[in-house]
């Protein structure tokens, strides 16, 4: 299977903005996309539309080529996990896991069995949802997704309500279901780490319009518009105005050296444990350089910035657009 949205525009009753602007994007069988952006950007919009939860205004939706848009939610087989997981807290993990097979008109222990240890939760399945911990019940919500059998696997911040131990793991399961899951996989998050690491590629989307799409390093390094460079990343990209466009440089990408070309005067220092942010002040603005460590450039100190050409991106600062 592979999908395809056209175009689509969506939204809700009384809301002025469209939540999709013509959000057009293709995931090939066997790829899992990850679309990034922040809250209220249409991103669970944009599963409601394709699992059929939510009609789309305009635009079309396909499935190996056949538009699945007038389909009832039922007929698209595309198995939403949401960040509050629905197990049915009446039954066990092994009934939850049962009812999606039978919906699939299936059977078979050993094939529940064989699911719920490959997400892990082999040892809980004669427990309620409530007497495991929270990661545990993401698992087996996604475990119970792969058992209806979808055409699509569409995942809305599984990892939202973890704790960050807990996190890696089920990204990592995340990662894990590939080998499982042969169907397109879109994997919603607001975070671009966990974004980066599921998907094989990624998408960015923010007030309805989809920024950029495409490999993750690439989107990271050189992304296609400003608004991508503004919210990738763990600050953003460095931008500054040069020669009627704007200049962009990721802070791991700017040096402090002696040779630089930019002098400047250090304002703010903000160390995160594994290295530094220095806020130095300069004559195109403040610009942001990570640094190992172990530097010990103190605010009030001068300082001069290298930026390599081969990081800077220059973007149209009337449309936002990169040209190079
Ligand atoms: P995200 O998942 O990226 O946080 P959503 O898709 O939930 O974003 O929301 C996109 C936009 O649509 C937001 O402006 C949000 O306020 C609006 N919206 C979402 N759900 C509803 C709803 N049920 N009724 C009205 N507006 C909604």
């Amino acid at each position: 299977m592979s999908l395809s949205t056209r175009e689509l525009i969506a939204g809700y009753p009384r809301h002025a903005r469209a939540a999709l602007d013509r959000v057009s994007l293709e995931v090939a069988r066997g790829t899992t996309l990850a679309i990034v952006g922040p809250s209220g950007a249409g991103k669970t919009t944009l599963l409601r539309v394709i699992a059929g939860l939510l009609r789309a205004r305009s635009g079309d939706v396909r499935l190996d080529g056949a538009s699945i848009v007038d389909l009832p939610p039922q007929e698209r087989r595309a198995a939403l996990v949401f960040q509050d997981d629905a197990l049915f807290d009446n039954m066990t993990v092994r009934e939850n896991l049962r009812f999606a097979l039978r919906s699939n008109g299936a059977s078979g222990e050993a094939r529940v069995a064989e699911i719920a240890a490959a997400l892990h939760v082999g040892e809980r399945l004669d427990r309620r949802p409530r007497q495991l911990s929270g990661g545990e019940r993401q698992r087996a919500s996604i475990a119970r997704a792969l058992l209806s059998e979808p055409s699509l696997l569409l995942l809305d911040e599984p990892l939202a309500h973890l704790d960050p131990s807990l996190r890696r793991s089920v990204r990592d399961e995340i990662v894990g279901v590939r080998q499982r899951f042969a169907g397109p996989v879109l994997y919603v998050t607001h975070d671009h780490v966990d974004a980066m690491s599921v998907g094989d590629l990624l998408a960015v989307l923010i007030d309805g319009r989809l920024e950029d799409v495409g490999e993750p390093q690439r989107v990271y390094d050189a992304p296609r518009t400003l608004a991508v460079a503004r919210f990738l990343g763990e600050r953003p990209m460095n931008l500054f105005a040069d020669g009627g466009a704007l200049l962009g440089i990721r802070p791991e990408r700017v040096r402090l050296c002696a040779d630089g070309t930019v002098p400047g005067r250090v304002t703010r220092r903000e160390t995160t444990g594994a290295d530094i942010y220095l806020e130095v002040e300069t004559d195109r603005g403040t610009i942001v350089a990570r640094v190992p460590a172990a530097d010990r450039t103190q605010p009030g100190e001068n300082a001069m910035l290298d930026l390599p050409a081969q990081w800077c991106r220059r973007f149209d600062s009337e449309t936002g657009v990169a040209v190079a």
